[in-house]
């Protein structure tokens, strides 16, 4: 049983990170940003309400993604846990966690912490990657950077509330992938695989 939740800004590779440790704990990874961006694709009502949010990289109204959110953990294959990717974003989104989770607790927060000027290289590195090509619409390099500014400004001090939880880790995310899940997996301890 593993309830996680992992932080990280945009080009820390949080989404890697997440499918390994889901994979390796055997936990479904809920990512909100797969799942709106699933909604958008299937031009559902919740997919126009957040189209144009996600491709200016802001972030949906609370109540939204907690309404998502809520819905999902609720499913029968979260009762054993899960990996929460993008969720939560804001010290209210906490909140809203909380009370979703109701008796349950979360048994690690884990935050990538990935300086400035490393993101921002990587993400011209994604949006030269892109070029010429299929570029995701919110991967444009002054989406990204947007991204980050929120990430600074309101995901952060969520996170920050888990800090003073004792319930946050703070793993270094500047290394390759392996490097980077193996702190995460010596930090979460008994891996399933
Ligand atoms: P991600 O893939 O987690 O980076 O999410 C992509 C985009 O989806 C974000 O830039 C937001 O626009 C939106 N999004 C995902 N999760 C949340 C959330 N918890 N609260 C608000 N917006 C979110």
């Amino acid at each position: 049983m593993m309830r996680i939740v992992l932080f990280g800004p945009p080009g820390a590779g949080k989404g890697t990170q997440a499918q390994r440790i889901a994979a390796a704990y055997g936990i479904p990874h809920i990512s909100t940003g797969d799942m709106l961006r699933q909604a958008v694709a299937a031009k559902s009502e919740l997919g126009r309400q957040v189209e144009e949010i996600l491709e200016r990289g802001h972030l949906v109204p609370d109540e939204m993604i907690g309404r998502v959110i809520a819905e999902r953990i609720a499913e029968p294959d979260a009762a054993a846990g899960f990996l929460l990717d993008g969720f939560p974003r804001t010290v209210p989104q906490v909140a809203i966690l909380q009370r979703a989770l109701g008796e349950k607790r979360l048994d690690r927060v884990v935050m990538l912490v990935v300086p400035d000027a490393v993101v921002e290289a990587r993400i011209l590195g994604r949006a030269q990657a892109g070029e010429g090509g299929a570029v995701r619409a919110d991967d444009r390099i002054e989406t990204i950077r947007e991204r980050l500014r929120v990430y600074r400004e309101q995901t952060e001090p969520g996170a920050q509330v888990y800090r003073e939880q004792g319930l946050l880790a703070e793993v270094d995310g500047t290394g390759n992938i392996d490097q980077v899940f193996g702190l995460v997996a010596g930090l979460l301890g008994g891996a399933r695989a």
